[in-house]
């Protein structure tokens, strides 16, 4: 991830020193503020890539910038990583429901961050593709709203099937393996069996009922979406 802009908001200096260390060596610019009441300000005026921000700040704690950064227009969409000192679940679930993107918890390894940071951005990256609405024959997808309907009626998909499906249609009647649909609906941090891609497609198919032989296995390889027309 080349020429992306990553805004460190942390007032553990020798953490910001190591984490802009790692960045750098990744390729990334880096920002740093070590309160949360410049980190706000760098956010404004830089709109960076990605911020990393840590939960407990002086000035202005890691909650406050976030719903701040979320209330605005020119900042709301930019991808948060929050730093937790603990993995207390009542952090974790306060910093997601303040808008973060996901959550590292302290220690934790740069690997894992930077992981975690690609996967945030990229979709993030997506988000704002303009084709949000993908429709082949009675099947349509809507990305913003993660809405599925087949004849107009909403079929009601689990995060995971949705992410699937919108990764097929996506590859527009290409094959796509199943390490590729695991990093699309997973994230690249995680990894699931085989054999779990696999039952999540066939629940996926269930859900299409009549339509179910959209979903093409192409055997050794993976699956791809019937009904594409290539020369
Ligand atoms: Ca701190």
């Amino acid at each position: 991830m080349k020429n992306k802009t990553v805004l460190i908001v942390e007032d553990e200096k020798d953490l910001v020193e190591l984490l802009e260390f790692n960045l750098h060596r990744e390729g990334y610019r880096t920002l740093a503020a070590y309160d949360g009441e410049t980190g706000q300000q760098l956010a404004r005026q830089h709109v960076p890539d990605l911020i990393i921000l840590d939960l407990m700040l002086p000035r202005k704690n890691g909650q406050e910038v976030a719903m701040a950064l979320r209330a605005e227009p020119t900042t709301k969409r930019i991808p948060m990583i929050m730093l937790t000192a603990k993995s207390e679940e009542s952090d974790i679930v306060v910093g997601l429901t303040l808008g973060a993107d996901d959550y590292v918890t302290k220690p934790f390894s740069m690997k894992v961050l930077i992981a975690r940071m690609e996967t945030v951005m990229r979709r993030a990256s997506q988000e704002v593709r303009p084709s949000d609405v993908m429709t082949l024959g009675p099947l349509k997808v809507d990305r913003s709203r993660h809405r599925a309907e087949i004849d107009d009626q909403p079929v009601a998909l689990t995060l995971t099937e949705f992410r699937i499906l919108e990764a097929l249609l996506a590859a527009r009647g290409h094959v796509l393996s199943r390490d590729q649909l695991m990093s699309h609906a997973w994230g690249e941090h995680v990894s699931v069996t085989d054999r779990t891609i696999d039952v999540h497609v066939t629940a996926l198919r269930k859900k299409l009922g009549g339509h179910r032989h959209i979903v093409e296995t192409v055997r050794g390889v993976g699956y791809r979406i019937a009904g594409y027309n290539h020369e």
